[in-house]
Order: C-alpha cells, then structure tokens, then sequence
C-alpha cells in the first residue's frame, strides 16, 4: 500500500517536472490532472473508508450487545422460574413420600387428604398417585379414573425406579391431555420396596409462565426437550409434541444467542439456554428485522452520510484539480508565448544589426561598381564609332539596373535595421489606407484585381505615424496581390475593436499558407517567392506595429486564402528597446 502511494507521488511529482515545453506535450496536463484527482482521491477517501469500516463494526458490536443482553437477561429469568416451579413441586412430592408410611399412602383417604391440601398450596398439580412395587396405582386422586392402572411399562415409570426420582417431558399418557408427570420412589428396607408416589404437572402453568415474558406479536417462545420436541405450543413452529423444525443449537447451560434463518426464511435472532437437571431447552426467538431496526436505520444514515462525503470530495477535487491544472497550462502557455516573442524580437535584432553591418559594406561597392558602370556607358554611348556600341549600351544598361535593385535591396536592409524614431501625429486610418491604394490601384486594374473597401465612417482618429502605417499597409497588401490570381479579390476592413484600439484586416482569396509557412512569415529573408521576394516586408512590418504598440493576426488556409489584420492603439506608445 505505501509502496504504491509512494510510487504514485514520485510519479506525480516527475509529471510536475517533465515536459518543460507546452507545445511538445500538451498531454502533459492530462496526465497531471489524472494524477492529482488519483492522489487526492486516495488520500482523503482511504481514510474516510477505513474509518467508516471500523466505526461500522464497532457500532454494530456495540449495539449486537446492547440488543442481545436483555434478550438474554429475560432467557435466564423465565429459566429460573420454570426450574423454580418444577424443583418446588418435586420436593414437595418427595417430602410427602418421606413423610408417610406406604400404608398410608396406599390409603385412598389419606392420599385424597393430602391431596386437597397440596393443591391449594401448589397451583399446576393434577393429580396425585401411589403405585405398588408392581407398577399398580393402588392409591388416587384427581379428576380421571386412574386407580388400578398398571404403569409397569411405562417410560417415567421405568426411568424412576433406576434414578429413584424423575420429572418427565410432556406427554399425553391414559388421558390423553399433554402433561408431565414427576415421580419418587419410596423404599423403606424391610418394610416396602419399590413404590412410587407420582403427582402430574398441568403444562397450562408452562404456557402462563411463557406468557409473563410479555414478548412482541411476531416473537416465539416455548419449551422444548433435549430432543427437540415441543413441550408447549409455538406461535409459528409446531404444536406441542411436534417436532421443532430446525436443528437444535449447540448446548449452553447460559443463555446463547444465534442469528440464522427459520425454515420460512426469515431472518431470526434465537436466544435459548438448557436446563441443567430437566430435559427441557427454554427459547426465545425474535425476527431480526425487528430487533435490529435501530442499527439498520443508524447504518442507512451513515451510508448515506459516507456517500454524500464520497460525492463532495468528488466533486470538490474534481473541480479543484480542474481549475489549478487549467491555470498551470495557461501560466505554460503564457509563459511560453513571451518566450517565443523575446525570441523573435532578439532574433530579429541581432539579424538586423548584421544586415545593416552587411547594408552598409555593400553599399561603398556599389556605389563604385554604379559610378564605373555609368561611366562605361557614358564613354560608350559618347563615342560614335565605338565597335558593339549597341550591346555594350543594353549591358551596361543591365549592370546599372541590378545595381539599383540592389541598392533598393540595401536601403531596405537598412531602413529594417535602423531605429526608427516614431513621430507620431494624429491621423485617420482611413485616410492613410486609401494613400496607400493610390499606390497599388493601377496594379489592380491591370490585373484585374477587385478592391473591395469596407471603411468604418466613425472610425475614431488615433496618434501614430503616418509613414510606417503606410508601409505596413503597403508590405501587408503587396503580398495579398502577389497571392492572389488575376481577377482574384482583395478586401480592406476597418473597424474599432474597443476604447483603446482599432484594426484594419487585409483579406485575399489567394493561394493561402500552410501552418509550417505561417510559423516563419515573420523572420526577416523568409520567402516563398524564389528569386521574386526579399522575405523582409513582413519582418519589417511586425518590427513596425510592435513599436507602435499594436499587434498582428494572421489567419489563413492553404487555396482559399489569407486574412491580415492589424490592431493598433488610439495612442501609439513607442516602445523602448529594439
Ligand atoms: P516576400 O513577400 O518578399 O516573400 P514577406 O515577408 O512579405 O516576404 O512574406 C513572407 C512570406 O509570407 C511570403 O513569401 C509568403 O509565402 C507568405 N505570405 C505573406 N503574405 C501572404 C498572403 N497574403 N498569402 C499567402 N502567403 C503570404
Ligand atoms: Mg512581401
């Protein structure tokens, strides 16, 4: 367990520091967020559950005795009370047997005598009865006819004369009436051997002292043998000397409770205890249901409790989680966006420092070579008879036509290079777009490029400088020319975008870029164009609309076309540096 948990957060805390770049492992933050929500998960819910658990079977043990002793206590009683009874009565019957005679025993009178008087004393008793050594009941009282009845053969009859005294499990004898029956034998040495005196129990005081217990309507209580045969009526088991429809549960003179299931399969709670010295199992069954009730709603409510913290944890570390990875990978992705524009910003200041070191060497040459070249072609074009003047003329011509596009080249180079001292004024986008088509109009209508102007006639006037506008513009719509086809479609957009800035989208129809195409536009001598293009107009105008404090955003896709757009503040704000 604490081997996973640790490797767990050694995991976790290599996700924290690997991948240090956005772009390369944007599955990163999916990994990061699985592992927290894992970790907090476990963290807060192992212990939750465990304590749960615990709390559960301390609970339950605690309330099992608390529901189980008064079960317990009421078994003990009513056991006592029934061994009480039944060891009153006995004794009662072996004091008359050592009290009198067998002749006066044998007397009918005087057992009748004694009888009335036992039964007022004793409730329960039945009848009383002498036998002779033979098994013959010579003497009787009670309400059958029993005198003369031979028991020889009889099982109490029989189990007396071995043990000398017996109380008998119920049963229903010559009268047919369930009853139990004790005995004693009375043998004086020499005088009479053998005879038994035997008084009968009415089990209506079993059921009397069953009923004192008081127990709920779907609770059972009775009597049984050790056989398991019932001694008194059961509510939902069986009748008196029917037999017990379950095994009988292991011997415990104390009283024992068990939970199991009745043949009806509910649920029950037995509580039951042996008699020691009687053949009798006292029980007391109850449905479970019913005695546990408090401990089912008590768990109910815990469950419930125990979900619904399952639940806000869930929720709490799901939402946590979210938002602390979502604000990591913006951090990230912040972060990294500033890293990249310092790149680009430096990248495009040391290139500019070299150029301008290059610009400026180049340009003495230049110079020279243009001075030279134009003095060949003076010197030709002013001596008449000079041989091939004609194609020396057209050569020179040539070498001073490069040499000027070099120079363009060069003073490009330089212009890129150079720090621009922004002087700004006060002007109307509009105004300056429209300059800057004065430039390109007789190119579209050439080529038959459609020009469409979509001017915000409210456009607020902002502080900037008018040239570098002008040359962003011109940069931004010379490329959406060379883009399109003749008769392609190029569309100007200005537009306020909130108090503090404006734009202008530049938007063709043409060949558009790829993504690979899009990720370099901005570095200076990146170009498409071979042999035609410099590369520079678009570093030059992203070098511009920093310093003036705007921004650019392209938007394109490959045959279909390309959008610039230029946000600029209503008050330029030079920035330092560059
Ligand atoms: P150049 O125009 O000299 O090639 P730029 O810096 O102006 O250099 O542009 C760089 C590259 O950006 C171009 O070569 C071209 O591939 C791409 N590009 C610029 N504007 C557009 C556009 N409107 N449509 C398609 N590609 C463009
Ligand atoms: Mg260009």
């Amino acid at each position: 367990m604490f081997r996973w948990l640790r490797k767990k957060l050694k995991e976790f805390f290599s996700t924290l520091r690997e991948f240090p770049d956005y772009a390369e492992s944007p599955e990163r933050y999916k990994l990061l967020r699985r592992n927290i929500v894992v970790l907090m998960l476990v963290v807060t819910i192992l212990p939750l559950t465990l304590m749960g658990l615990i709390n559960h079977y301390l609970y339950r043990q605690a309330m099992h005795d608390e529901i189980v002793r008064p079960l317990k206590i009421l078994v003990n009683k009513t056991k006592h009370s029934f061994e009480l009874f039944l060891a009153e009565r006995l004794s009662t019957v072996s004091f008359i047997a050592s009290s009198y005679t067998c002749s006066e025993l044998a007397d009918n009178n005087n057992l009748s005598r004694i009888f009335s008087v036992m039964k007022k004393e004793f409730i329960g008793v039945v009848d009383l009865g002498f036998l002779d050594p033979n098994g013959v009941q010579v003497s009787y009282d009670g309400p059958y006819k029993l005198r003369g009845k031979n028991y020889k053969d009889h099982d109490w009859y029989k189990e007396t004369r071995v043990r000398g005294a017996y109380v008998s499990d119920v049963f229903l004898g010559y009268r047919k009436l369930p009853h139990i029956v004790m005995a004693v034998e009375r043998s004086v040495p020499g005088v009479c051997l053998g005879c038994v005196l035997r008084a009968t129990i009415d089990t209506n005081r079993f059921m009397e002292l069953i009923a004192s217990m008081r127990l709920e309507p779907d609770s059972d209580a009775f009597l049984l043998n050790k056989k398991g045969v019932f001694q008194t009526p059961s509510k939902f088991y069986g009748q008196v000397l029917e037999t017990f429809p379950m095994p009988l549960p292991p011997l415990s003179y104390e009283p024992n409770v068990v939970e199991t299931e009745d043949p009806n399969g509910r649920e029950i709670l037995l509580t039951y205890a042996y008699f020691e010295s009687l053949p009798f199992i006292l029980m007391v069954i109850k449905p479970r249901g019913l005695v546990m009730q408090a401990w089912y709603t008590l768990k109910t409510e815990a469950f419930f409790i125990f979900v619904a913290g399952v639940l806000l944890i869930f929720l709490v570390v799901f939402k946590l989680t979210d938002k602390l990875v979502k604000h990591l990978e913006e951090s990230d992705l912040r972060r990294e966006a500033a890293y990249r524009e310092i790149q680009e910003s430096s990248k495009l200041a040391s290139i500019g420092r070299l150029a301008a070191g290059v610009a400026h060497e180049i340009n003495n040459p230049l110079a020279i070579i243009n001075e030279k070249a134009g003095l060949i072609k003076d010197l030709t074009q002013f001596s008449p008879d000079f041989p091939q003047k004609d194609k020396l003329l057209s050569l020179t011509g040539t070498i001073l036509q490069s040499v000027d596009r070099c120079r363009t080249i060069t003073q490009r180079l330089l212009g890129f290079a150079r720090r621009m001292e922004v002087t700004v004024e006060s002007l109307n986008l509009n105004e300056v777009i429209e300059e800057v088509l004065s430039f390109v109009e007789k190119e579209a209508l050439h080529r038959n490029i459609e020009l469409h102007l979509s001017l915000a006639q409210d456009l607020p006037r902002i502080a900037s400088d008018r040239g570098q506008l002008q040359q962003v513009f011109l940069n931004i719509i010379n490329n959406a020319f060379e883009a399109v086809e003749d008769g392609g479609r190029v569309t100007i957009t200005s537009f306020e975008v909130d108090d503090d800035t404006v734009a202008v989208s530049i938007q063709d129809n043409g060949q558009g870029m790829t993504q690979e195409v899009m990720n370099h536009i901005f570095e200076p001598f990146f170009t498409t164009k071979r042999g035609k293009g410099t590369g520079l107009g678009l570093s030059i105008t992203y070098g511009i609309v920093k310093k003036l404090g705007g921004d650019i955003k392209v938007a394109s896709k490959l045959g279909e076309g390309t959008t610039f757009t230029v946000f600029l503040p209503k008050k330029a704000q030079a920035r330092k540096g560059e």
